[in-house]
């Protein structure tokens, strides 16, 4: 019998889908996926030529836990550049991915008992971490926009909350945090002294003119509380090369780096060497990227704006809409024993798939029953096709 531990425990809806939609695909099936936030994109040249010469290199062996200094460096140099943050060297800690990144910082936060609040919608592993470290997860809703209620979150604060995780630009939302809710955010956390876990994995893709704030940047007291989250997944297109780190205080870090240190130890030695290339080299793919992405956006909005009964909105980041689908919960298909009501996301997401082969996540996943959320780093071509299908399907509902 597995442990307690795992048995509360959620699996992971957006890699399980995903894992069921490559089978699919691996079948022969015609599946659009709308549902895993991984761009289409090739990863940059100069990281796979750093890659090759690393290997070359013979850097296959163990390093130090928390990270090469050449990389730890390199993150040191863009926090700098990018997000006006000063960090040495023993306040970053290189990670497998960014989920390891937040998994250890939560892990070397939390004890029993102690409280995280999250805020929903919410990206599908916060909560589950957080049960794994055996604390609390409070989890709070945001305003009708997707962005941070300073009320809710005022009132969900008690003398356990240890931490208040945030994401901006927002998995499943899109929305980006303005530097005002950021400032009023870390106000709290300096009156109430909570920790701020800040997972800015999206930082690079924002539209519209719009810029992503880091939340550290705003104050010595929050500089002092937050842990900066991040990864090389979505702005370098490097989902498979599990890359990411952590920068904040040297305490904070040095726990993460002890778990890290008896559970995966180094990332891996070569891929750290590459990840060096993508912060200093790759500025150039890193715009176009965003810039594709700011159009398949748009491409994206205009299709739902089409079909009643999609409340959208205007996500200004990341690559992900979450509309409230709560409109078709009773409506009803022909099923092969008769009339089935959709009832609720999930059946939503089941009736998109069978009947459109498009696969999209509910929102039960991310603490928000009433959505869906539409990823779409793909194609506008394949964006299309995959409105045209579920257009159709969704007219067919009684
Ligand atoms: N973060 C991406 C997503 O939300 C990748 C899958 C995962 O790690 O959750 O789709």
């Amino acid at each position: 019998m597995v442990s307690k531990r795992i048995q509360n425990m959620k699996p992971s809806a957006t890699s399980t889908i995903n894992g069921m939609v490559s089978e699919m695909k691996a079948r022969g099936e015609n599946v659009i996926s709308f549902n895993v936030g991984e761009p289409d994109f090739d990863t940059p040249s100069p990281v796979i030529c750093a890659l090759e010469k690393a290997v070359e290199d013979g850097k296959t062996r163990y390093v130090a836990v928390g990270g090469i200094t050449p990389l730890r460096m390199a993150i040191a140099d863009k926090l700098r550049r990018d997000n006006d943050l000063v960090y040495s060297i023993d306040q970053i800690c290189v990670t497998t991915g960014g989920k390891q990144a937040v998994f250890n910082a939560v892990m070397a936060l939390c004890d029993p008992g102690d409280e995280v609040i999250v805020n929903a919608p919410c990206w599908v592993s916060y909560v589950e971490m957080i049960k794994m470290a055996e604390a609390e997860p409070v989890v709070v809703k945001t305003d009708e926009n997707y962005h941070l209620d300073l009320q809710v979150i005022r009132a969900a604060v008690t003398d356990k909350t240890k931490a208040v995780i945030i994401n901006t630009p927002n998995n499943p939302t899109g929305a980006v945090y303005t530097a005002e809710e950021l400032k009023a955010l870390a106000d709290l956390a300096e009156e109430k002294d909570f920790y701020i876990l800040s997972d800015e994995i999206y930082e690079k893709l924002t539209y519209d003119g719009k810029k992503h704030v880091s939340i550290a940047s705003l104050s010595q007291a929050a500089y002092e509380r937050t842990i900066t989250l991040n990864g090389f997944a979505k702005a370098y297109c490097m989902t498979g090369w599990r890359l990411g780190y952590a920068a904040g205080p040297a305490d904070v870090i040095k726990g993460m780096i002890a778990y890290q240190g008896h559970s995966t130890s180094n990332s891996t030695t070569f891929v750290q060497w590459a990840g060096i290339a993508a912060l200093e080299k790759c500025n150039k793919e890193v715009e176009k990227m965003r810039t594709a992405f700011e159009e398949r956006r748009d491409c994206m909005r205009g299709r739902l704006d089409r079909i009643e009964g999609f409340k959208a909105g205007m996500p200004h980041g990341a690559f992900y809409f979450m509309p409230d689908v709560s409109y078709w919960f009773d409506k009803t298909y022909e099923g092969e024993n008769g009339p089935v009501v959709i009832g609720d996301a999930q059946g939503f997401a089941k009736y998109l798939l069978k009947k459109a082969a498009v696969a999209v996540v509910p929102g039960d996943a991310f603490e928000t029953p009433n959505a869906v959320r539409f990823a779409y780093p793909v194609s506008v071509e394949t964006i299309n096709e995959g409105m045209d299908r579920i257009e159709a399907a969704l007219k067919e509902l009684k």
